[in-house]
């Protein structure tokens, strides 16, 4: 028995011992000269950040492609499918120059919505995106297809890979709960969290114009509205001054 114990010791500390070294070495990334025309193309977002902005920006998406494998499943993955899931990643954090994404280390790719078998309850809509948990800890799923409908030129209130993207910066703190403790400042949860009940109660009358998705729960109601945010700033700015003045504390704190 002590010997099945120590040989099963040994093999868990191999495993352990080959992801730990797996996780150090640096995955094949995308040069800048690759994801300039991309992002400039794709990434409204980009497109608005002056010239230091952007280097920071492409450096930035860089460094998350080191450490995060995007695998496809049924699919393959290129250039852009690498640039805008990063991108997706980065725009959350972008005012947060030292944030770093510990709890994920791999994206899956899947052409389009998921199959039946992932529905569990931290899926989304029609599974368009997920943040795994228990066994599928630090993985993410994304439809292929949705993430790239969600960068196109012409900006809607929808972004898929932002969307998951913010559960996870949600998730940092250690509870999915629409409350980001690691990017709102303390005196702000309050107010930010009268705002998402007020502001469900109005999509459940009709009377928003955000997505209906929001109302599920504060985590939702942050992500969608995330979306919206990043997606269409004036729009939501002259629609929802106090819903956007809330986010802006959120994701764009004054430098
Ligand atoms: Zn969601």
């Amino acid at each position: 028995m002590e010997t099945i114990i120590g040989i099963a010791g040994i093999a868990i500390m191999a495993v352990l011992l080959s992801l730990a070294f797996r996780k150090k070495k640096a995955l094949p990334t995308l040069a800048s000269d690759t994801i300039q025309p991309l992002l400039q193309e794709h990434v409204a977002f980009y497109r608005a950040l002056n010239v230091e902005q952007k280097a920071q920006f492409e450096k930035r998406v860089i460094g998350f492609l080191e450490k995060v494998h995007i695998t496809g499943v049924n699919t393959t993955v290129e250039d852009i499918d690498r640039a805008l899931v990063a991108a997706g990643a980065i725009i959350p954090i972008f005012s947060f120059p030292d944030w770093e994404y510990r709890n994920i280390h791999e994206v899956l790719l899947y052409p389009g919505s998921f199959d039946d078998e992932f529905k569990q309850d931290t899926s989304d809509r029609n599974i368009l995106g997920m943040v795994g948990t228990g066994p599928m800890q630090n993985v993410m799923i994304l439809s292929q297809q949705n993430v790239r409908d969600g960068f196109r030129n012409t900006p809607d209130k929808h972004n898929t890979a932002i969307h998951e993207f913010v559960h996870l910066v949600d998730k940092a703190d250690g509870s999915t709960d629409g409350l980001p403790e690691a990017l709102i400042p303390h005196q702000y949860a309050r107010p930010w969290l009268k705002r998402i009940h007020e502001e469900m109660q109005l999509i459940r009358e009709g009377r928003s114009d955000i997505n209906y998705y929001g109302t599920t729960n504060e985590a939702e109601f942050l992500a969608v509205v995330s979306e919206y945010f990043f997606e269409k700033p004036a729009e939501m700015e002259k629609k929802h001054p106090e819903l956007y003045d809330l986010l802006k504390r959120i994701f764009l704190p004054p430098a």
